[in-house]
This record gives C-alpha cells, structure tokens and sequence, in this order.
C-alpha cells in the first residue's frame, strides 16, 4: 500500500531506481535467510527449522515462549538494508555463520576455548583425563557448591593448567536474577571458595543461562566495576538442552556452530552429563582438523558478551548508590594474581610475549570497533584499530583524548608519555616496554608493550584500561553493513 502511493508521485526514472533499490533489499534479505538458516531451505522451512534451533537455545535458558518472538526480530532486522549484526546479540549464534572466518584465514591465529560449565563433579576427572591425553587446555566455570563437594577436582583441574572461571554459587535463577544483591553474593562466595582451595580468586565469570534476558546494564556495569570479567560464548554445544542429549546430536551442534577466529564453546561437565565426555575427544578432533589451537581463557581475553535485552525476563529493581558503595566499591578482584600459565609446556605453539606484527586484516577491515568506557563511547573505523593475538589495540592519542589525558613525545630517545589523572604510562620507543607510575615513587613494569609503527603508538585497549582503573562497560565488532559480508 504504502508502496503504490510513493509510486504515483515518482517519474519513471525514480520508480526504476526505487526497483532496484527494492530488489536488492530483497537479496540481502534472502542472503541473509541463507547465511542465518544453511542452505536450499525455502524461507517457510528457514523458519520453522530456525525457530527449532532456536526454540533449543532458549530451552537451555528455561524459556520457551521467547524464541518466535527472537526469531520475529531476527526478520525485522534482516530486513533493514545495512542494519548492522548486534556481535553480542543472542542471534549472534546465526549471524556467527556469515562472518564466520574463511579456512584461509591463517591456522596459528584460530584459537578456540572449550568451557565446562556448572561442576566440577564425578564427570569432572574423565574430562581432565581427555584433555591430558589430548593435550589440550580449557576453562571450568564452576559453581561454589561444587568446589565445597569436590575441593580435589578443582586442585586437579588448577594444577593441570586450565583456567578457572565463578558460575555462581548454586545456579539458582530465580535468586541470582530477582535481586543483584544475591547475584553478587554468589559470586564473592563462589570466588572465596575457590580461593581456598588454589589460593587465588578468579576474574572470570559466566552466568548461569548466559546473560540474555538474565543481565541488565547494571549487572554487567558493577561486575566490571570490581574487575570481574563476563564471557557468555559463541558456539552453544547443545549438551544441557535436556537430560541426556546424545554424542550424536552435540556433534551435529558443534560442526553447525560458529567458526570465528577466537571461538568460544559451552559445554558441561555436571552430574548427567556423560555423553559431554563421550563427545569430547570428536570436539576436538573437530577443531584440531579446522586449524584451531586450543587455549585457557585469561583476563586479557576480550569478553563475549550478549547484547542487554529490551525485553524483562525478571522484576527488579536497581540497587542503591549507597548499597555499591558499601559492597562493590571495596571489591577489586584485578589485584587478583591469576596464577602464571606461561611457563607451563604447551602442545601447540604459544604466541611470543613480543606481540607479533601480525594484524588480522580480513576481519577488521568490513568491522567497525564499540567501546564503552563510564566516560563514554569510542567509535572506531577500520584502521583505527588492530587485533593483535587476544587485544585489540588502539592509537594511544585516541585513548588519551578519551579519557581528558595528555600524550608527550619529547624527542626520539626519550619514551612516551600518556598521562592521565590516575597516573602516568611511559613506553620505551626501542624496546616497546610500558612502565606505570602513580605519584613520584610508586612504579610498576607492566606486562604489555606498545608497538610504535609509522609515527603511530599502539597501545592495547582493555590492559590500559585495567591499568588506569577505568572499567570497560561493553565492546563490539559490529560489521560495516550486512551487503557487504562474502558467503
Ligand atoms: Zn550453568
């Protein structure tokens, strides 16, 4: 209708260009079914097989009701022309497919970390075993409960080299999402319970179902104010859809997940999952055969985050001013020494400390780069940024005026200064090396470097920032427009 009326009040060469504007709406459209739903499916069956894979995601969650409701706005936003994928959005999981990273892309940069989440329990050693025998390294998200059963499956994993992430304390949803008061004791307990088993508390966290319809702005702001760091993940292994899913079906979930650079896998190692274990040996077959390299999560690993959701799952309210000055102010988990993996001997190749001058091309130039700091938001273009290894690093001038700092370059053999209100980072212009001093004799060597290239000096965004204490709200790849992504 609206369609007939803009009709009549054009000249034919309008309308032809309204045509052609119209038709290759409609191929971004089609591609789009394509790219989110596999191929040859008619958009009816896209639909429905979308809905059910979708529907299974959900069920994971413990909603089932919100998947057509999802899947209705999957369609309204393939339907805007250059609508860009929401990167942290719950439809990442079909976005993932179209700017999934070609096999060209070199083999040394895929990293992929398998989690386990909701143990360690009776499962929990044959998994440590498979990896041992693989040789291969992955993260726990455990659960305080848990750690209390089973302190000597979590020195095990600890002394084995994975990383250890805080699932909460008991998993409960309808506790850790009615108030964020209960959700952060969780986690504070959760963290001393691990810390009095292997000594330390770790930055990492997941929430129990993942953070879509779960989290609010508030939930992601105040843990990342105390420096903890939330990853959701990439590639859902379908393993807690219900009990007992087979090997068969996790296999089938896994080949059609996501194939990123650095992808991040969800899988469980609780009571009732044994066919978890039984898959686990072709899950990494599956990745080894695609190139993948399998590493821990650390820190400086750039978090996965869904997007917040417009929509409530759970009534709240906010917490007070007052109840965060009291409870999140005196937590800061970044003095937290997560323990040192460097050393520990590596089947496959370790990125050298020095970062390599290796820039991930292919991916950055069709991304744009969203980060949010509590001092706003810095929108950089292709160009303006580069992934090296885990980082994404930025000109140190675009950083300094950001955050109201200065930059000094004195002279060639002098380093350079970025000052900022809570102190000064100099960085060696021969060697790269980055010192932080706060006040006249307080110094700290820090472990990154910067990199100094045609006039330019690189610094990495989220290590700067844990250095500064400026906490870093949300962040995103978001791809320039959808007509330009390559099937
Ligand atoms: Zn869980």
């Amino acid at each position: 209708m609206l369609m007939m009326k803009v009709f009549v009040r054009r000249s034919p060469h309008a309308r032809r260009k309204r045509w052609s504007n119209i038709v290759s709406k409609m191929l971004v459209l089609v591609l789009t079914v394509v790219f989110l739903f596999g191929t040859g499916l008619d958009p009816i069956d896209a639909n429905k097989a979308g809905g059910s894979r979708l529907q299974s995601w959900m069920e994971h969650m413990g909603d089932t009701r919100d998947a057509k409701d999802l899947l209705d706005k999957q369609f309204h936003l393939s339907e805007q022309e250059s609508a860009p994928i929401p990167t942290r959005s719950i439809t990442n999981e079909f976005a993932n497919p179209a700017i999934a990273v070609k096999e060209s892309v070199p083999s040394s940069s895929k990293v992929v970390y398998l989690t386990f989440d909701d143990g360690p329990s009776k499962h929990t050693a044959d998994v440590l075993d498979i990896l041992k025998r693989e040789k291969v390294k992955a993260t726990f998200f455990v659960l305080g409960k848990q750690v209390k059963e089973n302190p000597e499956l979590l020195k095990r994993i600890d002394a084995e080299g994975h990383a250890i992430g805080n699932h909460s304390y008991n998993h409960a949803y309808k506790k850790l999402y009615s108030d964020f008061r209960n959700f952060w004791q969780q986690i504070r307990d959760t963290g001393q319970a691990i810390k009095e088993v292997v000594g330390y508390e770790p930055r990492l966290v997941r929430a129990p179902g993942g953070t879509y319809l779960n989290f609010d702005k508030q939930y992601f702001e105040l843990l990342s104010q105390a420096g903890y760091i939330v990853h959701d993940w990439h590639v859902d292994s379908g393993d807690s859809k219900r009990a007992n899913v087979p090997k068969s079906e996790i296999m089938k979930s896994i080949r059609a997940g996501a194939r990123l650079p650095h992808t991040v896998v969800l899988m469980h190692d609780s009571a009732g999952h044994g066919e978890t274990v039984k898959a686990l040996p072709d899950i990494i077959n599956f990745y080894r055969d695609k190139g993948y390299t399998f590493e821990i999560m650390t820190s400086d690993l750039e978090p996965v985050q869904f997007k917040v959701a417009t929509r409530k799952r759970w009534e709240r309210k906010a917490v007070s001013q007052a109840w965060i000055d009291q409870h999140v102010k005196a937590v800061d988990v970044r003095g937290e020494k997560q323990p040192e993996r460097q050393g520990e001997q590596r089947p496959e190749k370790r990125p050298e400390k020095q970062p390599q001058k290796h820039f991930d091309n292919q991916k950055e130039s069709s991304m744009r780069f969203k980060a949010t700091t509590e001092v706003g938001m810095l929108n950089l273009q292709p160009g303006q940024y580069k992934r090296i290894q885990q980082n994404t690093y930025i000109p140190a001038r675009i950083l300094t005026t950001h955050l109201d700092g200065e930059i000094i370059i004195n002279d060639h053999s002098s380093p350079i200064e970025l000052h900022f209100k809570q102190g000064t980072i100099t960085v060696n212009r021969t060697t790269g090396d980055a010192v932080w001093q706060v006040g006249k004799n307080e110094r700290e060597r820090l472990t990154w470097k910067g990199i100094e290239e045609s006039g330019v000096l690189w610094i990495p965004l989220r290590p700067v920032l844990d250095t500064i204490t400026i906490p870093l709200l949300k962040h995103e790849f978001i791809p320039l427009e959808l007509g330009k992504i390559d099937a």
